[in-house]
């Protein structure tokens, strides 16, 4: 983009926190005690994520309405609006666009469609939107929604966000058709694009050569009915979300609490955890039923067996040991990535699925779900 007054990514947080953040070994702001809820990315990115999940520096869309007005397609009282869409994440990460959908007022959504996906740092692309129903007089309000998503290696984040602008619609008598001219100012008085009846007749700035900024908001309750966060429409685990550990031996768990790691992960296996002077944050060990341990089923289980970790609002268990694992009975291999929901019981070992096995339950309130507790039970016969 040309223009210089491109703004910065917005910080979500206390700037006590960002700088509490620049060291990775930190879990808490060591001014205010906050928890540093990071990003993905946040080796690369240093973000924290602000209270919706979002990471401003990785994820930082603008929208506009470009300059020079009059690119108007005639199709009855139709008119496509020359908007484009940008990615100003300073780290350089890309954004892939993965739905475009409009409305008029409340109506419903329309999908519109993009021929292309990814958005490079810096890149800018123009969005095909057309507004339809245009040929009454008076004002019309219009919405754009745009939805994209993060990567990081396998892992990904997704998000919509909304931008609202308000047609103006003059003389609808017209025969030649409705002309966009670009006249508002989206300081102070709204998002206006204005439409007169009457092509080639000057009845205000014809060109302009000022673009136009949408705001975009983020769309939660849409990012969860289109299934691109949550675990259903009116369900979802934030990334602060509390674990809770019980029927665990003394160091074998982490304290409860979110997930502070670094990288948002954590890791569950053989290995000793962090407490304990290991590399791993669960330690998984099968006991024979007079509470000694079991050692031949214990080897079974890999050093890093298992990970958890938040993604988009859904608690993600993701298989890192060899010998793979059972959810709900159902086996998984090595790779695989499941969702897991309340009630949900892990079991590592494949061929000794009642040896040990974790049950996943979830507190929730009002659809956010505050608190998952994991409750380890069986022991080897
Ligand atoms: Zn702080
Ligand atoms: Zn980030």
């Amino acid at each position: 983009m040309s223009s210089t007054r491109l703004p910065l990514p917005e910080r979500t947080r206390s700037a006590c926190c960002y700088t509490s953040a620049l060291d990775a070994g930190e879990a808490f702001c060591s001014e205010c005690g906050k928890a540093l809820v990071r990003c993905m990315a946040s080796e690369e990115c240093g973000g924290l994520l602000d209270d919706h999940g979002l990471c401003t520096v990785c994820v930082a869309p603008y929208l506009q309405v470009d300059a020079g007005a009059l690119k108007t397609a005639r199709v009855g009282g139709a008119v496509t609006l020359p908007l484009s869409l940008a990615n100003l994440s300073s780290v350089g990460r890309p954004l892939f666009v993965t739905g475009l959908w409009s409305r008029e007022a409340m109506g419903p959504w329309r999908e519109e469609h993009l021929g292309w996906e990814r958005l490079e740092a810096g890149e800018t692309r123009p969005i095909p939107v057309v507004a339809r129903e245009i040929e009454r007089a008076g004002a019309h309000g219009l919405q754009v929604m745009v939805a994209m998503a993060s990567r990081w290696r396998w892992r990904q984040e997704n998000f919509a966000f909304i931008g609202n602008l308000t047609l103006m619609v003059e003389d609808p008598s017209s025969e030649t058709g409705p002309v966009v001219n670009i006249g508002g100012e989206s300081a102070g008085h709204g998002n206006m694009v204005y439409i007169s009846g009457k092509a080639g007749r000057d009845t205000g700035p014809q060109q302009t050569d000022q673009a136009m900024r949408l705001a975009m908001v983020r769309a939660e309750r849409e990012e969860r009915r289109l299934g691109l966060r949550g675990i259903d429409a009116d369900t979802w685990v934030p990334r602060d979300a509390e674990l809770c550990w019980t029927g665990f031996g003394e160091g074998d768990a982490p304290f409860d609490g979110p997930i502070l790691a670094p990288d948002g992960v954590l890791a569950a296996g053989r290995s000793r955890t962090r407490r304990q002077g290991g590399d791993g944050d669960l330690r998984l060990l099968v006991t024979a039923p007079d509470g000694t341990l079991d050692e031949a089923l214990s080897r079974l289980i890999s050093r890093r067996h298992m990970e958890f970790y938040i993604e988009s609002d859904r608690l993600v268990l993701r298989v890192t040991g060899g010998g793979g694992l059972r959810v709900n009975g159902e086996a998984y291999g090595e790779g695989k990535a499941i969702r897991l929901s309340g009630n949900d019981v892990i079991s590592p070992l494949v061929a000794a699925p009642d040896s040990l096995s974790l049950k996943v339950s979830f507190r929730t309130e009002h659809g956010r779900v505050g608190r998952i507790v994991f409750q380890r039970a069986g022991s080897a016969r």
